[in-house]
């Protein structure tokens, strides 16, 4: 009987593993039996756990993968049917970072990618950054309206520091994946927390990246603290897939407890009378950015 080392992928490359054991670090392949029969979706992604056999070297082989958690994936239409593509296994935290000037925030796209946070059931954190710009009080001014809904929340600026120890103890111990739209400090912030690992050298080869649709995660960066970090390649890594229109409400949690008093069943919450959400938002208990984001998706608009 070989011995059987059980590990974290954190890497992954043309095929090659690299995975992260008690006993240190083996690069590994997928052993051929898991790869037989109709392929719905990849095998294994960064963020799985997995079980090796090691041979020598450094070198081992997959034999098993164990049960996802959480999975941050989409469905890629194929000729031959849908397949899911993992951007990354297990996530336990989707750290959302937006920008308090330079560039403004941009509440839509925060919405649609707490949407997604929501429908995988990946907890969220929304980081303020560049609170400099416009002061600590101001900052909490365009970000907490989310505190209630039950999102994280940190302001920060890499600037100055504030915010930055916090976010570190908030990640520790965690597999946490970054996302965010261009220009409001996320490699600058991740530059601070993974000391050594330069992400703006990496810029020019992210940009290459930009038009593929392929956006998974390659590698997970380890954190001092203990846990790791991923960063999402690029902005349409977290687009809206697979939402269908009906069930957008129950992504909404301040939303989604008012929908059962909707007078018709199949409410929009858009015009139909005796609509509950739009009672709620008259009187103040819906923020209006929020509602014109559902309203926005639900009709299909851009962001
Ligand atoms: P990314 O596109 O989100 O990765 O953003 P970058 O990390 O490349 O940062 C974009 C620009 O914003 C750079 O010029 C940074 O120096 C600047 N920046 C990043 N964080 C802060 C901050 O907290 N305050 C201020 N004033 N500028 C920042
Ligand atoms: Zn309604």
């Amino acid at each position: 009987m070989s011995e059987i080392l059980h590990g974290l992928i954190t890497r992954s490359q043309s095929g090659f593993y690299q995975v992260e054991t008690e006993k240190g670090t083996f690069t590994c392949q997928l052993r051929g039996l898991l790869k037989r029969g109709r392929r719905l979706g990849d095998l294994v992604a960064v963020g799985d756990r997995v079980s090796i056999t090691p041979l020598r070297q450094g070198t081992g082989i997959i034999v098993r993968v164990e049960e996802r958690q959480r999975l941050l994936a989409r469905q890629a239409p194929l000729p031959q049917g849908s397949y899911q593509q993992i951007i990354i296994a297990n996530p336990e935290l989707v750290v959302l970072v937006f920008a308090c000037a330079q560039p403004e925030p941009r509440y839509g796209m925060l919405d649609r990618f707490l949407v997604i946070a929501e429908k995988q059931a990946i907890p969220a954190l929304i980081i303020a950054n560049k609170a400099d710009l416009v002061g600590e009080q101001a900052a909490h001014e365009l970000y907490d309206h989310y505190l209630p809904l039950g999102y994280g929340l940190l302001v920060t600026s890499v600037k100055t520091g504030l915010g930055l120890a916090e976010l570190r103890q908030r990640l520790s111990g965690k597999i946490s994946v970054f996302a965010g739209p261009s220009g409001v400090g996320k490699s600058s912030l991740l530059n601070a927390l993974l000391p050594g690992l330069d992400l703006a050298a990496q810029s020019v080869s992210r940009s290459t990246r930009k038009g593929r649709h392929t956006t998974v995660v390659r590698e997970l960066y380890p954190l001092a603290e203990g846990g790791y970090v991923a960063d999402t390649p690029g902005l349409k890594a977290l687009a809206l897939w697979d939402i269908q229109p009906e069930e957008l409400d129950a992504y909404f949690p301040e939303l989604k407890r008012h929908v059962a008093a909707c007078q018709f069943s199949d409410c929009t919450h858009v015009h139909e009378p005796g609509c509950a959400v739009l009672k709620a938002l008259e009187a103040g208990e819906i923020h209006p950015l929020r509602y014109r984001s559902y309203r926005r998706i639900r009709l299909g608009e851009e962001e």
